[in-house]
């Protein structure tokens, strides 16, 4: 066996994992002296929340917990325990020291979903490609899963990956309530943002809506009666992204219910 071989084992074998999940969180769930759900996530941007969860606590830990030593459980466990913060000293350095664990491949590009129940993507894509872009635009466009976009009295009903290079429509659009220019106008904001670009501003900042976007926005016939419409019904398609987002997150629920009952 080559030095370089034995060399790759030895890595392979130090970072094998000390923990099972189901161990970690009974070792956890017992020194904190409290029930406890564990959660492991590939989260890049939080790697550890508690949350109070019915007469028991919810604790999500990003993967690299697996690889925590006895001292960190220790020290993690304390901090439940006190229900302070839960990442000082000991566990922040060990998640400072484990920062290469966490994923930093880039975005892969989702499957396309076109055709939805009220509306065919793809033909209001080659639509509005014909008539303001002489068919000319190549870029990828998909329904969303309509998640993480909605804010406070708003909803974002577009959005333009310039990393991906992709289109993305809210699904709360597909519905036959919704009239088609509508639609149109939303498809044909995004298309603009692929054909024009982001210009940065004196503070080194990318500017997408410039003078020159909106002016070009305008030009779509019915942007009017598009801002019209949104104004009059925002309300109902709010209340329509709730009920997406919460069959979302049933269906969600019932296919880790079926993982759990096959697993047993
Ligand atoms: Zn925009």
């Amino acid at each position: 066996m080559s030095a370089a071989r034995q060399l790759e084992l030895a890595f392979a074998f130090e970072d094998s994992p000390r923990w099972e999940a189901p161990r970690l969180e009974s070792a956890l769930a017992r020194e904190a002296g409290r029930p406890l759900r564990l959660v492991l996530t590939d989260n890049r941007s939080v790697l550890l929340s508690v949350k109070r969860e019915a007469g028991s606590l919810l604790l999500r830990l990003h993967r690299m917990f697996l690889h925590a030593p006895d001292t960190v459980v220790s020290a993690l466990a304390r901090n439940i325990r006190r229900r302070g913060r839960a990442a000082d000293g000991e566990v922040r350095r060990f998640m400072n020291a484990n920062l290469h664990r966490v994923r930093r491949t880039p975005r892969e590009m989702p499957a396309l979903v076109t055709s939805g129940r009220a509306f065919d993507l793809a033909a209001v894509f080659a639509d509005i490609n014909a008539r303001f872009f002489e068919s000319r635009m190549r870029v990828p466009i998909t329904w969303g899963r309509g998640v993480g976009r909605a804010r406070r009295g708003g909803l974002t009903f577009g959005s333009y990956d310039p990393v991906l290079a992709l289109i993305r429509i809210h699904p709360v659009l597909d519905r036959p309530s919704v009239p088609r220019f509508f639609l149109e106008s939303v498809v044909y904001h995004e298309m603009l943002h692929h054909h024009m670009g982001g210009v940065p501003d004196r503070a080194g900042r990318t500017v997408y809506h410039t003078r020159a976007f909106r002016e070009a926005e305008a030009r779509f016939p019915r942007h009017q009666d598009a801002l019209a419409w949104e104004k009059e019904n925002l309300p109902e398609l709010l209340r329509a992204s709730q009920a997406l987002d919460r069959e979302r997150r049933a269906a969600r629920a019932g296919a880790r219910a079926a993982a759990r009952a096959s697993s047993r």
